[in-house]
């Protein structure tokens, strides 16, 4: 018999009947046979708004007790959908983070996970019981609450599927699965049906929010089969693959795989000192980019933040810091890209009017920077000109 974990994200779980309709459709599977897992994110911007009920108390809350909050979402949902199968006439219980032996360091707000422990979901599938878990979230080992970063249930579905040895980890979402380009964005964006874990890595870390990138790496680092599919009609998705997949005869033409962006940055410059490095060591927020650059330590960080990076470089002794915002980056993902002076002129050329302020790269990507407000524009004309219409 195999375990299969299925992870529902908040868009899948919003509202009760969406809740009703993944148990009714559920019932369905476990009738196969398998043993599942269901890892569950809060239901759809419940997490939004518990922030927001904190910040109404204090515009510094404590990272600790945010946790405590911020945990409480998940656990609505994760009950939900408990009862929901139990109407189906299916055995069921729910775990947090924590009962499902979810240990995590101490970074509240963006805790790591050091160990998997879930004896008591193995115990309960022994038990013909499908379990389903609260995502997101953990206990450190001084036993506090944690969480794991926005959009961090991607990360515990996966975590969960290497410690069960899964035969699959599915991640349901509100597309069908990933595409060459936000969908949102980009309305002809491309399904992939089959995409490797670097170009995936290489999407998530630069912005694409249909995986967590943590989740990737996960997956990649202990070899766990992962796809992405829609709640909506859960027809087969993209898989993440170990293997790269060319396009027929590429040879060795510069082949761009997908776009990823980030919009509305907050672009920080503090000063690479001593200070710098122990304000490092206890950073708990996500930061999308950092650099040295021009004698600078440059931190890019979304601007919905900016009121608690300020508070906490304040509170770090840094009296000085500048910032600049509405910055924002257009990311080609493929292999060695920049390694070809051609091909960055050809991309130069393309976006000439997009006020490019930056180019960097990796092996596996192409980054542009440039103002937030130029993102969209630049991301359409790019995948027109690599994907077509
Ligand atoms: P969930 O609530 O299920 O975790 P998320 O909002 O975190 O869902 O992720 C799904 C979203 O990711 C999609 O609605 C889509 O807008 C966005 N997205 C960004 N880039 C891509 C991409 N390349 N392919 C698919 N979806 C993407
Ligand atoms: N509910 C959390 C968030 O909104 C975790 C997740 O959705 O994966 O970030
Ligand atoms: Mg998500």
């Amino acid at each position: 018999m195999a375990i299969i974990v299925k992870k529902f994200g908040g868009s899948s779980v919003g509202s009760v009947g969406q809740i009703r309709a993944i148990a009714h459709r559920l019932a369905r599977d476990i009738r196969g046979g398998d043993q599942l897992v269901l890892v569950v994110s809060a239901m759809a911007k419940t997490t939004d708004e518990l922030f927001k009920l904190a910040y109404e108390i204090t515009p510094h809350p404590s990272r600790r007790e945010l946790d405590m909050l911020l945990t409480a979402g998940e656990r609505i949902s994760m009950s939900l959908l408990s009862l929901s199968l139990m109407e189906e006439n299916i055995s069921s219980i729910s775990f947090t983070g924590s009962q499902s032996g979810i240990i995590t360091d101490d970074h509240h707000g963006n805790a790591r996970i050091i160990k998997v422990n879930a004896f008591r979901i193995q115990e309960e599938l022994a038990k013909g019981k499908v379990v389903i878990v609260a995502g997101f979230q953990g206990v450190s080992t001084a036993k506090e609450i944690t969480t794991l970063g926005r959009g961090g249930s991607d990360t515990s579905a996966v975590a969960l599927a290497c410690y069960l040895g899964a035969a699959k980890c599915e991640i349901y979402t509100d597309v069908n699965g990933v595409y060459t380009a936000d969908p949102r964005l980009v309305p002809q964006a491309r399904f992939i049906r089959e995409i490797g874990y670097l170009d995936m890595l290489a999407l998530a870390y630069n912005g694409s929010k249909v995986l967590h990138p943590r989740a990737v790496e996960y997956a990649y680092k202990y070899k766990v089969p992962v796809e992405v599919r829609s709640s909506l009609n859960y027809a087969a998705g993209t898989t993440i693959t170990r293997e790269e997949s060319p396009k027929d005869k590429a040879m060795e033409e510069r082949q761009v795989n997908a776009i990823a962006h980030k919009e509305d940055l907050m672009r920080y410059r503090i000063k690479p000192d001593a200070k710098a490095l122990l304000l490092l060591n206890k950073w708990h927020h996500e930061i999308f980019k950092i650099n040295l650059q021009d004698q600078a330590l440059e931190l890019f960080i979304e601007a919905k933040y900016e009121s608690e990076i300020d508070y906490l470089l304040l509170e770090s002794g840094y009296d000085q810091f500048t910032k600049d915002k509405d910055w924002g980056f257009v990311i080609l993902v493929g292999l060695g890209l920049a390694a070809d002076p051609a091909f960055i002129a050809r991309v130069l050329k393309l976006t000439e009017h997009c006020q490019i302020e930056r180019i960097s790269h990796s092996e596996r990507s192409l980054e542009l920077m440039l103002p937030s407000e130029k993102v969209a524009t630049t991301v359409s004309l790019l995948h027109h000109e690599f994907f077509g219409e």
